[in-house]
């Protein structure tokens, strides 16, 4: 039996299983995930070094700049056969869909998120003092460039604004790792999509499932060893894994 039966048979049988993506299911819709090679400014930047809390403490302009410049692009950017493929199976069975990604790509292809574990690009709060912002999208007119700094916009305490996503070294929102660690327990299935598995405490939603006797199946074109690997590319191959 190939690879891809094997996983297609353990789809079919699957009664609740958990979905764990991360920059690779999106990068088919045009969302580069952060291995991926950067273009103009960001050829010259981290991703690391901009999505800390140091990034932030040392240029916010620039760091804000990068995110409205993002946020632009997601917003511009479409969801892939990969997530209508996730969306598709989550109206079959009650699958619970833990994501890594900032973007809303799984939502608007039609699928329940159970949670943003690094939350989202167009969250905001105030960097002093927590509470949560409401700040209008960036102009489309804003990818005619590279992202270039702009000054985030000040809360009334007199904080500045800030994106809330979680950064390098950061915690995550409170009760997101504890119900995705919960769907994984329950779950008789997990797979992982488009994610290097380097990034913790997410990447051990894996390593549970092994504790759990969860089966894990994996989907990416560079696997990580982390399950029953089918390499190849979201939107290429969801589409047949999830039919
Ligand atoms: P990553 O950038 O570390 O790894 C991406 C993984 O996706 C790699 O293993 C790569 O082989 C795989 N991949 C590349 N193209 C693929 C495709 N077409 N189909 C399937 N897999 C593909 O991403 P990560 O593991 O999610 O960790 C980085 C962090 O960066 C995440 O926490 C996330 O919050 C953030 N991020 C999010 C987005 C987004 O929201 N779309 C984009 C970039 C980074």
């Amino acid at each position: 039996m190939s690879q891809l039966s094997q996983a297609r048979a353990a789809v079919t049988a699957a009664r609740r299983p958990a979905v764990l993506t991360g920059a690779g299911m999106s990068a088919e819709s045009g969302v580069p995930t952060f291995r991926d090679a950067l273009t103009g400014l960001w050829e010259r930047f981290d991703p690391a070094a901009l999505a800390s809390p140091q990034g932030w403490a040392s240029d916010p302009a620039l760091v804000w700049g990068w995110y409205r410049w993002r946020a632009a692009a997601v917003r511009r950017a479409e969801p892939n056969p990969g997530h209508l493929a996730v969306a598709a199976w989550g109206r079959r069975v009650p699958l619970q869909l833990i994501t890594q990604n900032v973007d809303d790509l799984h939502e608007r292809a039609g699928s329940e998120v159970l949670t943003h574990l690094h939350g989202s690009l167009f969250d905001y709060r105030c960097a002093r003092c927590g509470e949560p912002v409401q700040v209008p999208d960036p102009d489309p007119s804003i990818l005619a460039g590279d992202g270039e700094p702009e000054q985030p916009p000040r809360h009334d305490c007199g904080g500045l604004v800030r994106p809330a996503v979680v950064w390098f070294g950061e915690l995550l929102p409170e009760g997101a790792m504890e119900s995705a660690s919960a769907a994984v327990d329950a779950a008789d299935l997990l797979l992982v999509i488009g994610t290097s598995g380097v990034v913790y405490p997410a990447a051990g939603l894996a390593d549970l499932a092994h504790a759990c006797g969860v089966p894990v199946i994996e989907v990416n074109p560079d696997p990580t060893g982390r399950g029953l690997a089918l390499r190849g590319t979201a939107a290429e191959l969801l589409p047949a894994l999830l039919a």
